[in-house]
């Protein structure tokens, strides 16, 4: 018996991007750990990547090409060699391209992995061949972008920086599912009595590791922060010197938000009630360091840009960048 240990990374497209550690016996992954000495990863990984190895060797896996044999929908698959399935698609590519031009072929793909490799292999292909060229916006371009029309391209913090925040907001991110190791900081700022927000427009198990749990209506996040920035301003919990040495268009802001997001409307645009929305607004103004984590579900609606934007500038007001 050869037992060996390989070291690898995950797989799947998460932001953690954990290092493994694979037990192999006589060549076949037996068991996959967290990577101790991985700084982010610090020896665990989460419940996809837990028994990964089954995963791997399991034999509902698909490992070999399929066709169709009948009506679609019926689920009626017969194997086919990789040459035929080769030979099908250029037969078919070439149909098309005969007929319409390359441009009626559009691959459509995103960051699947999020290794650089097979992130991006596939496109030297397509551009050779001239086909469409795909905007890549399926996942988080309009994040991106709210968060560069206010931050330009600088990064954000780190994420164990979170361990030295007096106040956490997971804003719009489950992050026991998809962000487990940031929790790891987050823990750290609770143990030293840092207060946990968490802002989403459902429940999920991440209710569990915060102290308070705020549902928001969908799409009503910058709302939400339009709220906040109405009542830091109407209450003087403002960092005035912040203000005038780092931010522009805060008087147009200003004249702005008074009139027009009073906790009244705000309560009705986001279902929470308005003393919940003065709570909020008196513990984020008095936090000596808070930290702001957001997800990327919020910037999927027809505002996302606009809603990551406007959070972004939230920390702009008390000087917490
Ligand atoms: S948290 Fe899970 S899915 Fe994400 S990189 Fe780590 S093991 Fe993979």
């Amino acid at each position: 018996m050869v037992r060996k240990i390989r070291r690898s990374v995950c797989p799947y497209d998460c932001p953690d991007t954990c290092g493994l550690l694979v037990e192999v016996i006589d060549g076949r992954a037996v068991k996959v750990s967290g990577d101790p000495e991985h700084p982010f990863t610090r020896g665990t990984l989460c419940v996809k990547m837990n028994r990964y190895q089954d995963t791997v060797h399991s034999p509902h896996r698909l490992t070999h090409p399929l066709l169709r044999t009948v009506a679609k929908g019926s689920g009626e698959f017969r194997p086919i060699s990789w040459e035929e399935a080769i030979d099908r698609i250029i037969e078919r590519w070439q149909k098309i391209m005969d007929q319409y031009s390359s441009e009626a072929i559009l691959p459509y793909s995103y960051a699947g992995t999020m290794g650089l490799i097979q992130r991006n292999a596939g496109h030297p292909f397509f551009y050779r061949l001239g086909a469409s060229r795909l905007d890549r916006t399926i996942c988080s371009p309009a994040k991106e972008a709210g968060w560069k029309v206010v931050m330009g391209e600088t990064l954000a913090p780190h994420p164990d920086e979170v361990s030295e925040s007096d106040l956490v907001i997971l804003w719009g991110i489950n992050a026991v599912a998809t962000n487990i190791h940031f929790l790891h900081g987050v823990k750290k700022a609770r143990q030293k009595e840092a207060t946990i927000w968490y802002i989403d427009t459902y429940q999920t198990i991440t209710s569990s590791v915060v102290d308070q749990t705020y549902i928001v209506r969908p799409g009503s996040d910058g709302a939400l922060a339009l709220g906040l920035m109405h009542l830091l301003i109407r209450n003087d919990l403002i960092d005035h010197d912040f203000l005038t040495t780092h931010v522009q268009g805060f008087e147009e802001l200003k004249e702005k938000i008074l009139p027009d997001f009073p906790p009244e409307k705000v309560s009705s645009l986001t279902g929470l009630p308005r003393k919940t929305l003065e709570s909020m607004a008196r513990v984020y103004g008095t936090a000596q360091n808070p930290f702001i984590r957001i997800g990327s579900g919020l910037s999927r609606y027809g505002n996302g840009a606009m809603t990551i934007r406007t959070i972004v500038c939230l920390p702009a007001l008390v000087g917490a960048y």
